[in-house]
Order: structure tokens, then sequence, then C-alpha cells
């Protein structure tokens, strides 16, 4: 039952957090709906979570045109996004978590009619299977769009591999903190960059220990 699946989440968002003296409020829950459908989603949100991301633009805009009338819902793109679909769904989305090339963030600057809230995609792993920026270059690409009034950098994003150890998982996403805490002090005016995304089903109390801001989770939602 998806009222039982949010609940268990929402506790052991408490109790990641416990264990290291954060509060549960600075951990933000997004739904991951790729495999569910609108009903799943209204369950829910009259459960009272409004953030829902999608990793497919197609599929993203037919959730939001069924789910029109519902205010206050929060639609967050995860996944890979071509470029040639920019176009369609950047000005209906809230935020984007997977921004990974300068030209992609070309494409953004070009088609986007208002700031763009985004995630940096980053490859703290080194797997060649992943999308984003080695951890060394991200300096660089932000600072790279800088002219780029459309593109805001409200964090960095990434995932873990998914057969890694817990200490293996604790080690990768503490990486990135360090990388968002490297960001925020150069202070680049389009890159306030406090938040991170990281953090699925199998290893969110992890991601939650070293600091995510924004968990993405899908499975532990709506599993049998
Ligand atoms: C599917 C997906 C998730 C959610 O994964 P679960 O293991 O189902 O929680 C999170 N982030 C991204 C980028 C995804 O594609």
């Amino acid at each position: 039952m998806i009222s039982d699946n949010l609940q268990k989440v929402m506790q052991e968002i408490q109790n990641s957090c416990a264990l290291v003296s954060r509060q549960a409020a600075e951990v933000e829950l997004i739904a991951v709906t790729k495999s569910v459908t609108t009903r799943e989603m209204l369950e829910l949100y009259h459960l009272g979570v409004t953030n829902f991301a999608e990793n497919r633009a197609d599929v993203l805009l037919e959730k939001q045109k069924e789910l029109a009338s519902y205010p206050g819902i929060i639609w967050h793109f995860i996944g890979n996004l071509q470029r040639r679909k920019v176009k369609d769904i950047i000005n209906e989305i809230d935020y984007f978590h997977a921004l990974d090339s300068y030209k992609l963030a070309k494409e953004i600057q070009k088609r986007a009619m208002k700031k763009i809230r985004c995630f940096v995609e980053v490859n703290v792993s080194g797997e060649e299977s992943k999308h984003g920026f080695q951890p060394n270059e991200v300096l660089a690409f932000i600072q790279s769009i800088q002219d780029f009034d459309k593109i805001e950098v409200v964090g960095l994003m990434m995932m873990a591999p998914y057969d890694s150890t817990t200490e293996e998982q604790i080690a990768l996403f503490t990486q990135l903190a360090e990388l968002k805490e490297t960001v925020e002090k150069a202070a680049y005016k389009k890159a306030p960059c406090h938040q991170l995304s990281m953090g699925m089903s199998n290893d969110f109390s992890q991601a939650i220990q070293a600091g995510a801001t924004q968990i993405r989770i899908g499975t532990s939602l709506f599993k049998e």
C-alpha cells in the first residue's frame, strides 16, 4: 500500500537524519513516478506529496495535462534530456536535475522563457555508463555558463553505482557534498548551489547522512 510505503520512507528519513543530527525538514522527498500512472500519483498527492519526477518528456507532459486541476504540484525532470526535446519540456518544469553538458546548457538558454532551476549532474563514481561531468570539470563548466541568464544552478546531482557497498555510497555522496561546498564558496551569481539531489530507494539513508537535500524515490513508494 502506498500509504504504508510512504510512512516507512518518512520514518527512514527521520532515522537517517537523527544519525547525523539533521532535521527531517531539510530533506525533500521527490516521488519518482516514471513507473506508475496518475492514479498512484494522486494517491500520494492526497497524502501530501507534491514533488513528482519523470524521466521522459512526453510522459511528463501527458501526466501534467491529466493532473492540471490539482494545485501545488512541483515537477522535476530527472532523466537524460536530448537537445531536440528541450523546447518541448523546459518551460513546463520546475526543476531540471540532469544538466550534463555545455551544449545542453546552450539549448536551454536559447529555449527557456523563464529562469530554469538546474542541478548539474556529476559522475562521481566515474562509471562509463553514467552521464554527468567529472568532478574536476564542474567549476569550469559553471564558470562557462555565467552569462546564461536562463540557468540557475541550484545544486549538484548524482547517482551512486547500484552495486556499491554502504561505505562506498557514503564516500561517494560525501565527495559530492564537498564539491557542492567548493561551488558555494566560489559564489557565482548564477550558481548559489545549496542543494544536493542524491539518494534513491536503495541508498537514500546514506545520501541523507552525507547531506542530501533532495532524495528521488520510486520503488520504495510504489512497490506492492
Ligand atoms: C528511477 C530513478 C530514481 C528512482 O529510483 P528508485 O530506485 O526506483 O527509487 C531516481 N533517480 C533517477 C535519475 C532515476 O532514473
